[in-house]
């Protein structure tokens, strides 16, 4: 890849898109090009195709996606799948218009089989029936897979696709109501701590188990593979280790400083049973995470915006701060020593 390369890094203000200028800037790739919602509107097939004739871009990443928590993808079960197909529909197609030859699309470890065996490899996708509290939104993306796969069968493109699992870091949606768990469980044990609570509401039974990757392990990872000119089918993205959500909720809480109990909510849904990405294809080219789970999430917590707005908002809260986070350094230490 050519430093000067001119790189379209779709959906750059999510928690994915930012945390791959970030990873590109770092790497020396200073040609970035950007859109906000107002400036392009990515369902907006005419607008997109326009966009990128003009603008001939030489990599693209589509990080744009409408993504969400259990609730979300569960409750808006047509805005998931339309805004998805039609995102990945006009990027993907607008792309090959345009003479793009290298992209990648960002998918996520929901498009596997519910009940598939563990860790999932690449291939059991299309095995077996999906989660149905997520089934739109997979589908959404199996699309985008396929998509990709017949332009690079049809017209030779190298349009590659990458599955995250569940991913947590700076610009993470806390928005309780449609966010996934971690950042959830950050702010619930955050703001139990600061309301002096006795218990943590984690929703679900905690059995479920989940892996999690610092987004800018991820987003390391891309770049790493865009870089490399992988070509190829497929690729898992992930830790390789997955925790209990009630094991999640216990290193959250260390993190933060909470020290009350927990309260498992049954009334709300546990999704899938188990989702562990088997990493052994994208080990062979070379790449792993670095971040462990405890310091990822002292470092996802310092981001967060209830915490990082406070540091320079309120200084008589700072000394009283900071002894929280050294409390979790402390306690986040112990964590990633176990966790790999
Ligand atoms: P999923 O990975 O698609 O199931 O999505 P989530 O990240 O939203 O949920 C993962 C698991 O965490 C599910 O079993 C949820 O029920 C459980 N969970 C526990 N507490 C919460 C919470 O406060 N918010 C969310 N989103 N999930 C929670």
């Amino acid at each position: 890849m050519n430093k000067h390369a001119k790189i379209f890094v779709a959906g750059h203000r999510g928690m994915v898109g930012s945390a791959l200028c970030r990873r590109l800037r770092e790497r020396g790739f200073e040609n970035l090009l950007t859109r906000t919602r107002s400036e392009l509107d990515l369902l907006d097939a005419r607008a997109v195709n326009a966009f990128l004739t003009a603008e001939r871009p030489d990599y693209i990443f589509i990080a744009a996606a409408k993504v969400g928590g259990i609730h979300a993808n569960n409750q808006f079960r047509a805005d998931f799948i339309y805004e998805n197909l039609m995102v990945e529909a006009n990027v993907i197609h607008g792309a090959h218009r345009a003479g793009v030859q290298r992209l990648m699309l960002l998918g996520s470890s929901c498009i596997y089989p519910r009940d598939c065996p563990q860790p999932i490899r690449e291939e059991y996708l299309l095995s077996g029936p999906l989660e149905p509290t997520n089934e739109p939104y997979a589908i959404a993306k199996i699309a985008g897979i396929k998509l990709c796969e017949s332009y690079n069968v049809q017209y030779g493109r190298q349009y590659i696709c990458t599955m995250p699992t569940n991913l947590y870091g700076p610009n993470d949606n806390y928005d309780l109501a449609t966010s996934h768990v971690m950042p959830a469980m950050i702010r619930k044990a955050h703001e139990a701590r600061e309301r002096g609570d006795a218990e943590l509401v984690v929703w679900g039974s905690g059995t479920p188990r989940r892996e999690f990757l610092y987004v800018d392990d991820l987003a390391d990872a891309c770049v790493h593979l865009m870089e490399a000119g992988y070509d190829g089918p497929l690729l898992n993205v992930g830790m390789g280790a997955d925790v209990s959500i009630r094991e999640l909720a216990e290193t959250v809480m260390d993190v933060v400083g909470f020290k009350g109990r927990i309260r498992f909510d049954s009334s709300k849904p546990d999704g899938t049973p188990r989702k562990l990405l088997d990493v052994s294809r994208l080990a062979a080219l070379g790449w792993r995470a670095r971040v462990g789970l405890g310091q990822g999430i002292r470092m996802a917590y310092r981001s967060a915006p209830f915490v990082a707005q406070q540091l320079p908002a309120q200084p008589p809260a700072l000394p009283a701060l900071l002894r929280v986070l050294s409390a979790g350094r402390a306690a986040g230490a112990a964590v990633a020593a176990t966790t790999p």
